[in-house]
């Protein structure tokens, strides 16, 4: 492949070259200049959602999982009781996390392609008040689904339990405001719609609750309420960071004000997922979730049933001419994704979209 791949995934994602630019150099971890970039990515890390004041961010090294497994270790107790709101593999994923930590896990699940439903989330708080925590998944990405988020915040909170937000999709597009809504946690990673590169993952937590977790952590390198101790300490990490990926992350955030911060990037990736669905569906591929559902994130497309469709030759024929395209994560209706994020705009949906029509032609033509 002699062309810059295009990465239409969920992540990684295609970066901008002053993003990987900002790689280009050594860092000293515990060199002043460091410790100024360490508190650069903190300090805009809260501010993408509004959370300086009654949040701090803690960076942690590792991909997206290892920031959820760590807040979850960190914040919930053997002595509470963890809801966790599923409707795909992401939230699956919190129950298998909240299982092998030992905890009191309860669920409540949906269909894949149904939002999490407010009503039943406050009827289950109200049969069981035990509940301390829920986890809820922002934009599930096994389809690209978005769910209520604000609603369920206010719910939980009503309730007086604690929210922990997997905003891994949406962080840095959707519309988060910590100063409106009440989210104890939220959690996302490098490489998604930040547009860095992976490596780091994070959570912002309230702060008087991250405060009063001391201990709380089986493990020593995902225990959050430690590492964030360290940043306060000396402004430094415990463990060898990742500095190269803090570097990237610090100058895509830069360059995510410069673009005018979440509500321009999520207008780039509406208009992105616009011109995907409107060319796709005169190509004959219809989306998987019904449109008010769809989230500008990533796209899940059912396979066409007429043709003797194969993804893995549709895959390589978009490959070959520069486009990354993604499985279908779904346990019942055959599907394939297309990411709408990362440094793309419409015009290279627009040369998707030439590609796709090129190589269902040649899957449909002889030989
Ligand atoms: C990407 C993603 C994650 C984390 O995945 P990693 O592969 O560990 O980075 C978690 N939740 C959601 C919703 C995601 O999209």
């Amino acid at each position: 492949m002699n062309l810059r791949p295009i990465l239409l995934t969920p992540g990684p994602l295609t970066t901008r070259d002053a993003t990987r630019r900002a790689m280009l150099q050594d860092w000293g971890s515990r060199d002043p200049a460091f410790i100024a970039l360490t508190a650069e990515l903190r300090e805009r890390l809260l501010g993408v959602v509004g959370g300086a004041g009654t949040h701090v961010a803690v960076p942690l090294q590792g991909s997206g999982t290892f920031a959820v497994e760590a807040t979850i270790a960190t914040l919930v107790r053997r002595t509470d009781r963890l809801l966790v709101l599923a409707n795909g593999a992401y939230g699956e994923r919190m129950i298998s996390i909240g299982a092998r930590l030992g905890l009191d896990v309860q669920t409540l699940r949906w269909p894949e392609d149904a939002p999490v439903d407010p009503a039943a989330v406050e009827q289950a708080l109200q049969a069981d008040p035990g509940v301390t925590h829920v986890a809820l998944v922002h934009c599930e990405t096994t389809t690209g689904l978005l769910n209520p988020m604000a609603e369920v915040a206010r719910i939980v909170a009503r309730h007086g339990a604690r929210l922990l937000l997997d905003a891994m999709a949406s962080f840095g597009a959707l519309p988060i405001d910590l100063a409106t809504t009440p989210v104890t946690a939220v959690i996302a990673s490098s490489n998604k719609c930040l547009e860095g590169t992976p490596g780091l993952g994070f959570a912002l937590v309230e702060t008087s609750v991250l405060a009063a977790a001391e201990g709380v952590c089986a493990s020593l390198s995902l225990d959050l309420h430690a590492q964030w101790r360290g940043f306060e300490a000396n402004g430094q990490w415990r463990f060898t960071p990742p500095v190269q990926v803090v570097a990237a992350l610090v100058e895509a955030l830069r360059q995510l004000e410069r673009e005018g911060g979440p509500p321009a990037r999520l207008a780039r990736y509406s208009d992105n997922l616009d011109v995907l669905v409107q060319g796709m569906a005169q190509l004959g591929y219809r989306l998987y979730l019904a449109a008010n559902l769809q989230a500008p994130i990533i796209a899940t497309f059912r396979v066409p049933d007429n043709v003797g469709f194969v993804f893995d030759r549709f895959y390589d024929g978009l490959a070959e001419r520069g486009f990354l395209i993604y499985p279908g994560k779904l346990t019942k209706a055959p599907s394939f994704r297309i990411g709408c994020i990362g440094a793309l705009d419409r015009r290279d949906f627009e040369r998707l979209l030439a590609a796709v029509a090129e190589v269902a032609a040649a899957a449909a033509g002889p030989g």
